[in-house]
């Protein structure tokens, strides 16, 4: 018999615990036999009576498990805390308020019998999201691709599920600042995607607002590209070619060359070239010295150096 462990981060879902808990018992009625099942609920210091349904299904349903934390910790370390205590040859992570269908259950077993070792549900649309949060995802995306190594499919979500391997490798991770979803794109392995809609939250309010995003964003480009540090560094080195192009030039041509136009730049111009050429030359020692600061970062984050998928030795 195979173990899935289904793992829900809730926070503040008091009018979703039992739904879910029904949905994810049905897929799992549907399903062929040979798979047992624990839902894991990690309860986000939640204010409301959350706490108090999840302990109601605790008693009746022995699959159920729950892990209660002191104070909110936001969703990334509610998932992280599943992963690190569940027990199944694989988990399916979901959310709690039934945006992510569970349904799909079957599918991503499907796949993950054919081979794969992380299923990615990808949301299509959504028909709850503003413009802000969609057009702010898509820069997300591009941007993320284009500055980092790992290859991230827009739209992905963390409705995922991942292979035993991945979730011990996920658990070496001590970095503190993370972004769930990124970090096991980081990981690699055979991956593949199950597309679905994302229908509106069932009960309450998201609680993850514009700006928590953004903020999830920033984690994510910090923790997953150096870009950002180094851009200093290159803003520097371009704006101290320019200016001092700029300035060789007018020097060259007035002293030597005695060029009309070269002359008609006055003191003070010149001067401001002068100053930008060596605010350039400040921001590229900036850039130096984030590189160092890149260096001890990953040092101090101690993420693997690399993964390995199966050995014999
Ligand atoms: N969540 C959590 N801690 C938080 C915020 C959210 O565990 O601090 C859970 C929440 O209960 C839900 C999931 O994370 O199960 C997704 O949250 P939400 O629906 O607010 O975000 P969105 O659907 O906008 O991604
Ligand atoms: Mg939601």
């Amino acid at each position: 018999m195979k173990k899935i462990s289904i793992i829900i981060p809730a926070y503040n879902e008091e009018k979703n615990i039992i739904p879910i808990y029904k949905e994810i018992a049905k897929a799992f009625d549907i399903l062929e036999a040979g798979y047992i099942h624990e839902i894991f609920f990690i309860n986000d210091g939640s204010v409301d009576t959350t706490a108090g349904e999840i302990k109601k299904l605790v008693q009746k349903d022995k699959m159920v498990k729950y892990i209660e934390f002191s104070r909110n910790f936001g969703k990334e370390m509610a998932t992280s805390a599943g992963l690190n205590h569940c027990s199944g040859d694989a988990c399916i992570m979901i959310d709690a308020d039934s945006q992510h269908p569970a349904e799909l259950i079957s599918e991503f077993i499907k796949k993950w019998e054919q081979g794969f070792e992380v299923v990615i549900g990808v949301r299509k649309k959504s028909k709850s999201d503003s413009w802000p949060k969609k057009l702010g995802s898509q820069i997300f995306y591009k941007i993320l691709n284009k500055i980092s190594d790992i290859e991230v499919v827009p739209g992905s979500t963390d409705f995922r599920l991942l292979d035993r391997k991945v979730i011990n490798e996920f658990n070496r991770f001590t970095e503190t600042n993370r972004m769930t979803r990124g970090l096991i794109d980081w990981l690699g392995f055979k991956r593949s995607f199950i597309y679905f809609e994302a229908d509106d939250r069932l009960n309450g309010t998201a609680n993850y607002g514009f700006w928590e995003l953004v903020k999830l964003a920033m984690v994510g480009f910090v923790s997953l590209s150096f870009f950002p540090l180094k851009l200093a560094g290159y803003f520097g080195v371009l704006i101290s070619s320019l200016s001092g192009i700029a300035g060789l030039y007018i020097l060259i041509g007035k002293y030597i060359f005695h060029l009309k136009f070269a002359s008609t730049f006055s003191d003070a111009e010149n001067l401001a070239i002068f100053i930008v050429f060596l605010v350039g030359i400040i921001l590229t020692f900036l850039g130096l010295i984030s590189l160092y600061i890149a260096n001890i970062h990953s040092e101090v984050v101690n993420r693997p150096m690399y993964v390995v998928r199966e050995k014999e030795i």
